[in-house]
């Protein structure tokens, strides 16, 4: 069989290891990939140590059967920078980076072994066609590839959004991943307005500390609410949105609803002695930065902050159970009412970070803003930006954007590509985003709401279908799905 798969990041490292982790199928693969190596994607580049990932390294896997795949994988090599490595710890994204590469490296190797290929192709696919003799791609250099039976979609996410059209203004940095190279040049005195208060912001802003900024810096966002402080605590067993109840929940009715799904958390928080509202206190605009980071961190370090590993499991567990159970206009509801805050309220910084933030918050160096109205380029010689918000107007020397784009929003590099799937009926777009997917078989729907056995999506393109796939854990799931539907034809 031959297989395309469009885009090499994680997901198409999940796919690879998926078809062959039991045996070597008889399999030639091309991988449609414009960066250097397939493996990093977007979120594992050669990076500072600082950006860690936000799994700990016992559940970090490409193989969903095998958790401890990466985690061995680091002990083989000598664990980090020759040091110990505990299951518990939280990585250098990088460092999952080139275990990803390893990965793909050492499957194409054992597929050479055996006369069949992985062949990389560095330029984007602009165009896919379905025809009688299978798959044709073209790719942005102008190459075409013929004959290709099947074909997984694995184009990931876009980078931030340039709400504010800044792009062409001397000092504004689109995207700060990877930190050590975008932002490098930023000078050390220089007052730096950081777009976004959520993870890639954290990261942000603990690069330059870790850097030795010595100027101002201010977050800002619509909400200026931080992610919380991770909690030393682990989740007790699930009672009520384990994988299991979930299922019993929905057979005795199949219909879910916001307000169930936060009843049920409400359940299970009940019994680990907190309640959901506890849990939405630390979700709520307005208290200033200083006073919540040193409460979280109390709680975290004492273990306490409960809800935040419960929610986190039962994410992992169900979320595809119960958005799959969601009517849509539920789910439209549950994106606008709901979705930012879980968003604030799953993802959570490192106590660490929380420290040095803590730290320059007190120091004046540091603030946190919300409601930014609008930012346009100063008046020559300085500021190079003003930025009005709900905090008055700020002035600043450069302007570093980490806004997330919209969930399911489609990456540019993939625009062409998807468009065109949609434009001749191979494909449609899914109502609240990426393209429309089966909901068990990842198989791309046509315009007509048929299935395409041949065509499938991983990733974040499915996340209108899926609504959760920010996550290895949940991308190598699908992997699997995809992957036994595909070895049926090896
Ligand atoms: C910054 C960041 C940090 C994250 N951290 C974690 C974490 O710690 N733990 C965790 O479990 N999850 C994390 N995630 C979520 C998720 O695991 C990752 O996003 C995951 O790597 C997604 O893999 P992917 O292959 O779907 O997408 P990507 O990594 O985005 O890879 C997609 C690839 O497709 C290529 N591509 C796009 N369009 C085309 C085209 N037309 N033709 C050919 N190639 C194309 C791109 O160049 C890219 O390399 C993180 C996500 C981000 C963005």
């Amino acid at each position: 069989m031959k297989l395309g798969i469009i885009g090499g990041g994680g997901a198409a490292v999940a796919l690879l290891a998926a078809l062959t982790c039991d045996r070597l199928p008889d399999l030639d693969v091309t991988v449609f990939e414009p960066a250097k190596n397939v493996g990093p994607g977007r979120a594992y580049l050669p990076d500072s140590d600082i950006a860690l990932l936000n799994v700990s390294a016992e559940r970090m896997s490409v193989l969903s059967d095998s958790p401890g795949h990466f985690l061995q994988w680091v002990k083989e090599r000598g664990g980090l920078n020759g040091g110990p490595v505990s299951p518990a710890a939280f990585l250098p994204r990088r460092l999952f980076g080139e275990y990803l590469a390893a990965v793909a490296a050492e499957i194409t190797d054992r597929l050479a072994g055996r006369g069949k290929s992985v062949r990389t192709v560095r330029s984007p696919v602009i165009r896919l066609r379905q025809g009688p003799a299978g798959f044709h791609a073209l790719t942005e250099d102008g190459r075409r590839f013929d004959g290709l039976d099947r074909v997984v979609l694995c184009v990931g996410t876009g980078g931030p959004v340039d709400v504010y059209r800044l792009a062409r203004s001397p000092g504004y940095i689109n995207d700060s991943y990877p930190l050590s190279a975008q932002l490098a040049a930023v000078p050390r005195k220089a007052h730096v307005l950081v777009l976004g208060t959520g993870l890639t912001a954290v990261d942000t802003v603990l690069f330059l500390l870790e850097n030795s900024h010595r100027g101002g810096i201010t977050m800002a966002s619509r909400n200026g609410l931080l992610p919380t402080v991770r909690t030393s605590a682990t989740a007790p067993e699930l009672r009520h949105l384990s994988h299991a109840a979930v299922r019993a929940a929905l057979a005795a009715d199949p219909v879910m609803t916001g307000e169930r799904l936060l009843a049920l958390l409400d359940r299970e928080l009940r019994e680990a002695g907190m309640d959901l509202n506890r849990a939405c206190a630390e979700a709520v605009p307005g208290e200033s930065v200083a006073r919540r980071l040193r409460r979280q961190l109390q709680q975290a370090r004492d273990g306490g902050a409960l809800w935040q590993p419960v929610i986190i499991e039962a994410m992992h567990e169900s979320i595809e159970l119960i958005w799959h159970a969601m009517p849509d206009a539920e789910r439209r509801r549950f994106l606008t009412r709901w979705h930012r805050k879980f968003v604030s309220l799953l993802s959570p910084m490192p106590q660490r970070t929380a420290i040095r933030l803590q730290a320059a918050s007190d120091a004046g160096q540091l603030r946190v803003v919300r409601g930014v109205r609008g930012i346009r380029p100063g008046e020559f010689p300085l500021p190079a930006f003003l930025a009005s918000t709900g905090a008055g107007d700020i002035a600043a020397d450069i302007v570093v954007n980490t806004t997330r784009p919209a969930a399911a929003a489609i990456p540019e590099a993939a625009i062409p590509l998807v468009e065109g799937l949609v434009k001749t009926g191979v494909a449609r777009r899914h109502p609240l985003g990426g393209v429309d997917v089966a909901r068990y078989t990842n198989r791309v729907l046509a315009a007509d709401g048929s299935e395409n056995r041949n065509l499938f999506a991983l990733g974040h393109l499915t996340a209108g279908t899926h609504y959760y796939t920010s996550s290895m854990l949940i991308i190598g799931r699908q992997a699997r799905i995809v992957a036994d539907q595909l070895l049926r034809h090896c």
